[in-house]
């Protein structure tokens, strides 16, 4: 059973903080796919990375809402309701290539 979210309203037009993992990139460290942050820009590295940024993010700021985003892939997740949301097309051009690991 889908809940609500109520935080949909707080879903911002973001500029990307970095090309990829913001925290990855400076540590030299890998990610799967990334997450980008729709109250700040931040962009981090999803569960499936070995050092989840996105969900730390989360944690640090309670920043309620990411995007789906290597590339822009128009669902959105928000971590206090736990509910995948539609972005209806309102996804985050990247600003550049996205770095990966060789
Ligand atoms: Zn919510
Ligand atoms: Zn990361
Ligand atoms: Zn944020």
């Amino acid at each position: 059973m889908a809940r609500d979210c109520s935080h949909v309203a707080t879903i911002r037009t973001v500029r990307p903080s970095a090309l990829g993992c913001e925290e990855c990139l400076l540590a030299g460290s890998r990610w799967v796919h990334l997450r980008l942050c729709r109250t700040c820009g931040h962009v981090g590295c999803c569960d499936s990375s070995p050092n989840r940024h996105a969900t730390k993010h989360f944690h640090a700021t309670r920043h309620p809402i990411i995007e789906g985003y290597d590339p822009p892939e128009g669902w959105g997740w928000c971590y206090v309701d736990e509910v995948m949301l539609d972005l209806n097309g309102h996804t985050t051009p990247q600003v550049g290539p996205i770095p990966r690991w060789v």
